[in-house]
């Protein structure tokens, strides 16, 4: 089945308000040829101090606004936490859980990732679920029972129904800010692997629900990584933060 295509750039903890309505200016003035109209869904990660500022700027552009984490709770005494009540406020549609920064990191855990997955779809934010090897893991052959392990406990108890709502990330660890980037049959493998275990979990709808690839994603790689059948998109961190790259990855994932 053919999937739209789903782009989003992770700023990370780069960029003041200021700076980052600048960027959103910069890529609204491209976005619309770059998606053609629409065809790729694009969206955008910045840091939560800006979310307000990007909302504002983002309106009318088409392009959506993602946030970086999420906590489970819906309020309390959890300083330095943000809820997804919070994010849906901020006008977030999309919450990134399970960032491999945020389990090596934060101590991020499949547990956590599931609770925050639950929270997000809870406020109709849709999750983007973060999973990836080590580079130890690869070399020990253990990718796909770590990557399986990840999107099952990570998934735990959420219906097909929710499942839809939702896209999976495959970042390999050993690719994110390395400029080494996995092969288009290495993302490919994975992918096919992932949307296995998607059926098995939801059933039919496992064709709906976009696998995007993420790690060290650029112009020059990009198009090759989304020609690939199971690969419905790009999760992008460094290559982001500039906007004629980012465009240019947007263009790659076109047909
Ligand atoms: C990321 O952190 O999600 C990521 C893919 O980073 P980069 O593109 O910089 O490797």
């Amino acid at each position: 089945m053919a999937r739209r295509k789903f782009v989003c750039g992770n700023w990370k903890m780069h960029k003041t308000a200021a700076e980052a309505t600048a960027l959103v200016k910069e890529l609204a003035a491209g976005v619309a040829e770059a998606a053609r109209a629409g065809e790729v869904q694009v969206a955008v990660a910045p840091p939560f101090t800006a979310l307000h500022a990007v909302a504002t700027a983002l309106a009318g552009t088409g392009i959506e606004l993602a946030a970086q984490d999420v906590h489970w709770e819906a309020q309390g005494a959890f300083t330095g936490a943000i809820s997804a009540a919070m994010l849906a406020d901020a006008c977030c549609t999309h919450g990134i859980v399970g960032h491999s920064e945020r389990r090596q990191l934060f101590g991020e855990t499949d547990e956590g990732v599931r609770r925050k997955a639950a929270a997000l779809l809870g406020a109709k934010i849709r999750p983007i679920v973060c999973v990836g090897e080590t580079l130890a893991e690869r070399e020990a052959d253990r990718t796909l029972e770590v990557v399986g392990r990840q999107v099952r406990q990570g998934l735990q108890g959420l219906s097909p129904e929710q499942l839809r709502q939702l896209t999976v990330a495959y970042e390999p660890v050993w690719a994110i800010g390395t400029g080494r980037t996995a092969t288009a049959a290495q993302a490919q493998e994975v992918h096919a692997a992932l949307r296995k275990i998607l059926r098995e979990l939801g059933g039919p709808v496992a064709d709906e629900v976009r696998i995007q690839y993420g790690g060290s994603v650029k112009p020059e790689n990009a198009a090759e990584l989304m020609s690939q059948p199971d690969v419905d998109g790009a999760l992008v961190g460094g290559a982001s933060l500039k906007a004629k790259d980012f465009l240019a990855i947007v263009k790659g994932a076109l047909r």
